[in-house]
């Protein structure tokens, strides 16, 4: 089957859908069994899609899993409330106190807030790695590494990680490997052919794709589904019915939003590549971006978000910019239909382990499925505020 197909069929086997198109919202806290015979066969088989109690999930949730298990490989999905708690549960399935964990420096800024101000306190050893370290990494692990954390492209900046280098290292030293691999949604990288463990989705983002529902999943190889999923379950990590549900109508047309967000994102990174405002894009599609070698080696695609940076500007400068757009609104997120806009002034200040090569302002933008000619001339616009203001 091919991807495309794929994302039609995942998760709608009849015995959730029963005779209607897409599996019904089922919610539900208590399970009630007609016989002694049947509860005990769920208590058996609760951990395995089989109706429990509520916070096991219910024909919705499993319908889900088993979507973005075969969508993304992985032999098994847990759900939470959001991505954070994604990030968090899967950290916290394999860290106990006196751990080390390598985590990536380009992260997203709440997973290094996760890291330095509740795992650290935890007794959690953390060391921040260069993205762009590859097999090198083998000279950052000690005796006590247990989980080296990856997100490729790096939030903000885009920096592509060598994931299979790194994962290799990871298995000959029995380290868990977990990947952010919200930027790729579920069908842009194949993280468990590159050798991962557990990848994580912000399902917030494209999965969902119309900025309405907080949801998060982890999904692990053979290996280690058993414990991450008790301790997910140990933590009380769930989601709703109604946004399983949601997330499983944003997936069936995940791969058309992707081709346009994707077609019209690369139209504005290379128009934004020949404005003399303009020290460098970040996107990894462009030939031009020192990660795009990794990028065509591990990637079917890209989607609508990427950065660039400024030569310069001042902060009332890149006020001007960002502000009074038509179309771009100014907003955190990304992943829905709608195009957004956001400014960092000090990238350095999310950075330890390396330097960050630019001192002009960064912008990202997420371009959504507006007309890019609309889009092409509210940045247009942009840059004239930019210009004029001092
Ligand atoms: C948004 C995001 C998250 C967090 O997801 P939420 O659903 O907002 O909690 C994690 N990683 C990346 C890369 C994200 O963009």
């Amino acid at each position: 089957m091919k991807k495309d197909t794929r994302l039609i069929h995942a998760g709608r086997s009849k015995s959730y859908t029963g005779s209607v198109v897409n599996p019904p919202v089922v919610r539900a806290s208590t399970i009630v069994f007609d016989t002694f015979a049947q509860l005990k066969h769920a208590t058996q088989n609760r951990g395995n899609r089989v109706p429990f109690y509520g916070r096991r999930g219910t024909d919705t949730h499993f319908a889900l899993q088993e979507a973005i298990c075969e969508l993304e490989g992985g032999a098994g999905c847990a759900l939470y409330p959001c991505g954070a708690a994604a990030i968090s549960g899967a950290l916290l399935a394999f860290l106990k106190n006196g751990d080390h964990l390598l985590m990536v420096d380009s992260a997203y800024e709440p997973t290094r807030s996760l890291c330095d101000k509740l795992l650290a306190g935890l007794g959690i050893d953390i060391t921040y790695y260069d993205p762009q370290i590859g097999a090198a990494i083998s000279s950052l692990i000690k005796p006590n590494t247990r989980v080296i954390f990856l997100e490729s492209p790096g939030s903000l900046t885009f920096e592509m990680q060598d994931i299979p280098a790194i994962t290799a290292v990871a298995r000959q030293h029995n380290i868990v490997t977990i990947l952010d691999n919200t930027w790729a949604s579920p069908i842009l990288c194949k993280p468990f052919e590159l050798g991962v463990d557990i990848s994580v989705q912000s399902a917030t983002k494209y999965i969902v794709g119309h900025s309405d529902v907080m949801l998060g999943t982890a999904s692990a190889n053979e290996k280690h589904w058993l414990q991450l999923r008790e301790h997910s379950y140990l933590m009380g990590y769930c989601a709703s019915a109604d946004d399983a549900y949601t997330a499983l109508r944003g997936l069936r047309t995940l791969s058309v939003r992707l081709k346009q967000h994707g077609q019209s994102a690369l139209k504005v990174a290379n128009w934004l590549a020949q404005r003399p405002e303009v020290e460098t894009v970040l996107h990894p599609a462009l030939p031009t971006h020192p990660g795009n070698s990794l990028f065509q080696r591990d990637f079917s695609g890209s989607n609508g978000l990427f950065s660039f940076v400024l030569k310069q500007g001042s902060q009332q400068q890149v006020e001007a910019f960002v502000e009074g757009m038509a179309h771009f609104k100014m907003g955190f997120s990304w992943g829905g239909y709608e195009s957004l806009i956001t400014a960092t002034m000090k990238v350095q200040n999310l950075r330890s382990a390396t330097t960050w090569p630019y001192s002009g302002p960064l912008i990202r933008l997420h371009i959504g499925l507006e007309d890019v000619e609309d889009l092409l001339a509210d940045l247009e616009a942009a840059f004239s505020r930019f210009n004029q203001a001092s």
